[in-house]
C-alpha cells in the first residue's frame, strides 16, 4: 500500500465502511484498516458448519430514508421478510416486548395489577425532578411496581451493575417519550381502531444470509480502495494539531498510514490511548473512566427444523445466566441447514470475569442446560456449538460518564483533521443506521458539507415507533 491518501479509516464495521463507502464514490483515495479477518464489527454473520448467526440478531431499522434505501440497494435481491414476534419470558409466561403494559398487566393477575396502577398514581402525585439514573427515570414513567418487576433485573443482568448508577441518559435514549400512561392510552385507542397500519414493527426487511451482509456489500464497492483486514491500529502520531499517520501491525509486519483526513470508529478509550505524544493526564484519566460491557455468543446447533416461532426471547430473571436468546432461522430459513436450527444466547459480562474465560466447552454445557430447563430443547438434540467472544458491546453510560467523555472530546476537538464515527467509537448508544449516518456525514464533511456527528440519534421521539 503506498502513497498518501485522502482519508484512513480505524475500523471496518457499519460506521467506518459507510464512511469509506461514500468517500470511494466520490473519487477520494481512501485506506480502512481493521484488526479482525472480517469486515462488520458488531453487525457480523459468523458462519460454521453451514450455521450462520449475527452476534445477537441484528434487525435493520431507519427513519432515514437515504440509509434504508442505501442498504436496500446494496442488498438488491438479497432482503426476505421477517416477522417480528419478541417475548420476555419469566415466571413461567411470555409477556410481549417491547413491554406492552396493558399485556403485563393481564399476564400478571388482578392483584398485581392493581398494587401496579396504584403504585404508578402514586408516583404521579409525587414532585418531578430530573430523573439521573435508569432506576429514576422507569420508576418516574411507569412505578417502582413495574420497574421491581420488568426493568430492574433485566437491566441489571445487562449492565454488571444496579440501576441507580446507570445514567439515565440511556434509557432516553431508547425509550423516550413512553410511559405507563401514553402506553395504555395508545393500547386502548388500538383497542378501538379496526384496521391496524401495518407497520414496520411487525415485520422487518433481512439479509437472507444474515446482518453481515451490509457490511460485505458496503466493503465490496469500497474497492478497489484497500480494506486492510487482520492489522490493529496501534500507534497515532500527531503534531500541530493535526494527526499526521496511524501505524497498525499484525502477527508478522508493520506498516504506517498517511492521509489528510482521519475517521475513527475503534473504541474511544482506546483511541486515546493510542495518541503519540500521547495526552495530558487528566485526559487519560478520563479513558480509563469510560467503560464498555461485553457480551459473549454461544450459538446452539439443534437437530430440529424449528424450536419457537420467535424473533429474540428476553430472560429478565437472575436464574437464567444469558439474557437473550434468538433463533436465526426464524429471521431468515437460509441461516441453518435443511431440517436443521439453531439457538444463539447473549451473555452480558466484563472481559475480566470468569464467565469471559470460560472454555468454550463450559459454556455450551451451560447454555444448554439452561435451556433445557426452560423447555427449548433436549440435550440430546444438540449438534454442535461455537462460543465467539464480544468485546466493547455496549457503552457503559454511567451515572457521571459524561464528565468524562466531555474531557475526552473537548481534547480531541484540537485535531482539525481528525472525526469520530459509530457506537464505539463515539462511545454513544448508536444502533446500525445511526453509525452508518455518522460515518456518511464524516465522509461528507471531508467534502465540504458540515455536520455536527454529535447531533445524529438525537430527535426526541420513541426510538422504535413508527406510525
Ligand atoms: C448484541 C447486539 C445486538 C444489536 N442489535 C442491533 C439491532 O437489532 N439493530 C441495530 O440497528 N443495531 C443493533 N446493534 C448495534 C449495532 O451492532 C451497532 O450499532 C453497529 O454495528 C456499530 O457499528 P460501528 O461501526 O459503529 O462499530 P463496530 O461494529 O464496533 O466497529 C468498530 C470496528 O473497529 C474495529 N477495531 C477495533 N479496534 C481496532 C484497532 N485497534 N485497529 C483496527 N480496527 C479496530 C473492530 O474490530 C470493529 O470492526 C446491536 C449491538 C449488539 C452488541
Amino acid at each position: 500500500m503506498s502513497g498518501r491518501f485522502n482519508a484512513v479509516v480505524l475500523g471496518a464495521g457499519l460506521a467506518g465502511l459507510a464512511a469509506a463507502y461514500t468517500l470511494s464514490k466520490s473519487r477520494r483515495r481512501v485506506a480502512v484498516i481493521e484488526k479482525e479477518p472480517r469486515v462488520g464489527g458488531l453487525s457480523k454473520t459468523v458462519v460454521h458448519r453451514g450455521f450462520r448467526f449475527d452476534l445477537g440478531g441484528h434487525r435493520f431499522f431507519t427513519k432515514n430514508q437515504e440509509i434504508g434505501d442505501l442498504v436496500i440497494r446494496l442488498l438488491d435481491g438479497e432482503l426476505v421478510l421477517a416477522r417480528r414476534n419478541s417475548k420476555i419470558f419469566m415466571k413461567g409466561r411470555y409477556f410481549d416486548y417491547p413491554l406492552r403494559p396493558l399485556n403485563a398487566l393481564l399476564g400478571l393477575g388482578v392483584c398485581e395489577s392493581a398494587r401496579i396502577l396504584l403504585d404508578y398514581s402514586r408516583e404521579r402525585l409525587r414532585p418531578r425532578r430530573n430523573p439521573v439514573s435508569l432506576e429514576d427515570w422507569v420508576v418516574a414513567n411507569f412505578g417502582r411496581e413495574l420497574f421491581n418487576i420488568f426493568f430492574k433485573e433485566y437491566s441489571e443482568k445487562v449492565w454488571g451493575i444496579s440501576c441507580d448508577r446507570i445514567s439515565a441518559e440511556w434509557v432516553a435514549q431508547r425509550i423516550r417519550g413512553l410511559s405507563l400512561s401514553v402506553a395504555i392510552k395508545d393500547a386502548l385507542l388500538k383497542l378501538n381502531r379496526r384496521h391496524r397500519p401495518p407497520t414496520l414493527i411487525r415485520e422487518f426487511l433481512y439479509p437472507e444470509k444474515g446482518i453481515g451482509r451490509i457490511a460485505e456489500r458496503l466493503a465490496e464497492e469500497v474497492s478497489p480502495n484497500p480494506v486492510l483486514l487482520g492489522f490493529s491500529v496501534c500507534g497515532i502520531r500527531h503534531s500541530g494539531g493535526r494527526i499526521q499517520s496511524v501505524t497498525a501491525r499484525n502477527c508478522d509486519s508493520e506498516i504506517t498510514v498517511e492521509a489528510d483526513s482521519y475517521i475513527s470508529s475503534i473504541p474511544l478509550p482506546r483511541l486515546v490511548k493510542m495518541l503519540s505524544p500521547p495526552p495530558p493526564e487528566e485526559v487519560l484519566r478520563a479513558a480509563e473512566r469510560l467503560r464498555f460491557r461485553d457480551t459473549v455468543i454461544v450459538a446452539i446447533m439443534v437437530n430440529r427444523p424449528r424450536v419457537t416461532r420467535l424473533s429474540w426471547i428476553y430472560l429478565p430473571e437472575k436464574k437464567v445466566p444469558f439474557g437473550r436468546v434468538h433463533e436465526p432461522n426464524n429471521w431468515s430459513e437460509s441461516m441453518s441447514p435443511r431440517g436443521k436450527t439453531s439457538l444463539v444466547a447473549e451473555y452480558f459480562c466484563f472481559s475480566g470475569e470468569r464467565l469471559w474465560s470460560m472454555s468454550a466447552g463450559e459454556l455450551a454445557q451451560l447454555t444448554v442446560e439452561h435451556l433445557e430447563s426452560l423447555g427449548f430443547l433436549r440435550e440430546d438434540e444438540v449438534i454442535d456449538s461455537r462460543v465467539v467472544r464480544v468485546p466493547n458491546a455496549y457503552p457503559l453510560l454511567e451515572v457521571g460518564y459524561r464528565r468524562h467523555y466531555e474531557v475526552i472530546l473537548d481534547y480531541l476537538s484540537r485535531f482539525e483533521n481528525l472525526q469520530l464515527v459509530g457506537r464505539t467509537g463515539m462511545f454513544r448508544y448508536h444502533n446500525m443506521d445511526h453509525a452508518m449516518e455518522t460515518g456518511i456525514k464524516a465522509a461528507r464533511n471531508l467534502m465540504g458539507e458540515r455536520h455536527n456527528l454529535l447531533e445524529v440519534n438525537c430527535a426526541a421521539e420513541y426510538i422504535e415507533e413508527v406510525r
